[in-house]
């Protein structure tokens, strides 16, 4: 998701070296996780409202295994909890100090990961803040990576500080295996970015690999997950204008696809014939 064109070529080096597609996705979410410029993934992540910058992961195999930190602090590299998660305990999430605990047992290092320039990001919002963090359809790029290994086994993977200047303990879609990311190693993956609420309301990454599985391409999966978004949006008498929410899909044949709602909303692609930016379609032309 989003212009993560250094992402993607870090996971598809990873995959040249050990052909897995799970090496694949993590390597390609450190480079985010580790870029202080990037304001809505790991170190550097825009804090919530009360300053505390709080990190949501997820990771997903081929297998079906899974692992998920949510509501986690002070690590760079939420994703690794979470592979971690998946690899060393028999869960699939852990949440908060119960996370950190626990990335620290396995050699995780604490840091503090609110830079200055999100620290004055922050204090800025504060002047206007009315509480509550206003929604707006530029704070978020969660990076979320789709990749097929060497033997064409498929991974994913998910990190995200989350919505900037959220309420403490706010927990989105991009740590919820089914709603912000889903492997299905018949038939593909979806991960997804924008608004996670929108996105847990519909289930939104198992809806994509389900339409996937009904014969769907991936294009047009994405397309449906959308729609869906906006008939319980308007159903609901919300304002679409206040939403933003991306899927993209790629299935076991390599083809993907992308949709969202705003336009704006782009996805780096790395294959054998390089990497490129592509532009989502959206729905609110
Ligand atoms: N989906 C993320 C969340 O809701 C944020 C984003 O992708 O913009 O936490």
């Amino acid at each position: 998701t989003w212009k993560n064109e250094k992402g993607t070529q870090a996971g598809y080096q990873k995959i040249m070296e050990t052909g897995k597609a799970l090496d694949g996705v993590e390597a390609g979410a450190w480079v985010p996780e580790a870029d202080p410029n990037e304001t809505t993934v790991g170190y550097g992540g825009y804090p919530d409202r009360d300053g505390h910058v709080t990190l949501d992961a997820c990771i997903m195999d081929h297998l079906g295994n899974a692992g998920s930190v949510t509501f986690l602090e002070h690590i760079m590299h939420p994703i690794s909890v979470a592979r971690a998660v998946m690899e060393k305990t028999p869960h699939v999430m852990l949440s908060g100090a119960g996370a950190l605990e626990f990335a620290l047992s396995q050699g995780f290092k604490k840091q503090d990961l609110l830079t200055e320039k999100s620290k004055k990001a922050w204090l800025e919002w504060k002047k206007q803040a009315k509480y509550e963090p206003k929604v707006n359809i530029e704070r978020h790029d969660t990076i979320g990576l789709l990749e097929l290994g060497k033997a064409g086994e498929i991974a994913g993977a998910c990190s995200t500080s989350g919505m900037a200047f959220k309420m403490h303990g706010r927990v989105g879609d991009s740590p919820i295996i089914g709603a912000g990311l889903y492997v299905d190693n018949e038939i593909g993956a979806a991960t997804a970015t924008g608004h996670g609420e929108e996105v847990i309301r519909i289930a939104g990454c198992h809806l994509v690999v389900e339409l996937m599985r009904q014969g769907k391409s991936p294009q047009q999966a994405c397309e449906e997950a959308v729609m869906r978004i906006v008939k319980l949006t308007q159903n609901r008498n919300k304002n679409l204008k206040d939403i933003q929410v991306g899927f993209i899909a790629l299935d076991k044949q390599g083809n993907y696809g992308a949709y969202c709602i705003q336009g704006g909303f782009n996805y780096a692609v790395n294959d054998n014939s390089g990497n490129k930016l592509i532009d989502s379609d959206y729905f609110l032309k």
